[in-house]
């Protein structure tokens, strides 16, 4: 699955119970509007989605991947995707590693979790050993490559949370942060 970050709200228009017409509507002061369905009352929640990833290390060195899909597409991010509706966070990240850059990886730890104003995506990041596979350019991906901590492309990665889980890796391995 691609790792995509979705900026604009869904626009749907029919229930998905009844096909009745939704509509948006004020249902509690401090909370967005919702879409309300007018036939049966249905509630359309545009709830947040969630993406898994890992920063998979290799020899001490970083994996990247240099997406080949929008949005940003020519640029790096580590492995990652959306969860599947029940599936363990932790298994995702394994499996879109994978899937991404061909790499089998054990979870070592939780890096963060990383979210933003007005963003729809929550990003949570773990630093993964690989333990197998051969790095390879899979699906929606241009190219891949491992990167040292002071070769890491500063100004031409993918998304903010990008940026700021790896610099928490740098600091979490006492590297002294970006240069900037
Ligand atoms: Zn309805």
């Amino acid at each position: 699955m691609a790792h995509e970050h979705h900026h604009h709200k869904p626009d749907f228009r029919f229930c998905p119970h009844c096909s009745g017409t939704l509509r948006r509507q004020q249902l509690k002061a401090h909370e967005p509007q919702r879409l309300v369905c007018t036939a049966c009352g249905f509630i359309f929640y545009d709830d947040p989605k969630v993406a898994a990833c890992t920063i998979p290390i290799l020899e001490n060195k970083i994996v990247l991947l240099k997406r080949g899909i929008e949005p940003s597409y020519g640029k790096w991010v580590f492995p990652g995707g959306f969860l599947d509706r029940g599936e363990r966070v932790e298994d995702a990240a394994v499996r879109e590693t994978l899937e991404e850059v061909n790499l089998h990886v054990a979870i070592r730890h939780l890096l963060n979790v990383y979210s933003y104003p007005g963003y729809p995506v929550i990003v949570i990041v773990y630093i993964a050993d690989v333990i197998g596979g051969q790095l390879q350019a899979m699906d929606e991906t241009l190219a891949v490559r491992t990167f040292t901590p002071a070769d890491l492309p500063w100004d031409d990665l993918a998304f903010p949370s990008t940026r700021d889980a790896l610099t928490d890796y740098l600091a979490h391995i006492g590297h002294g942060g970006r240069r900037t």
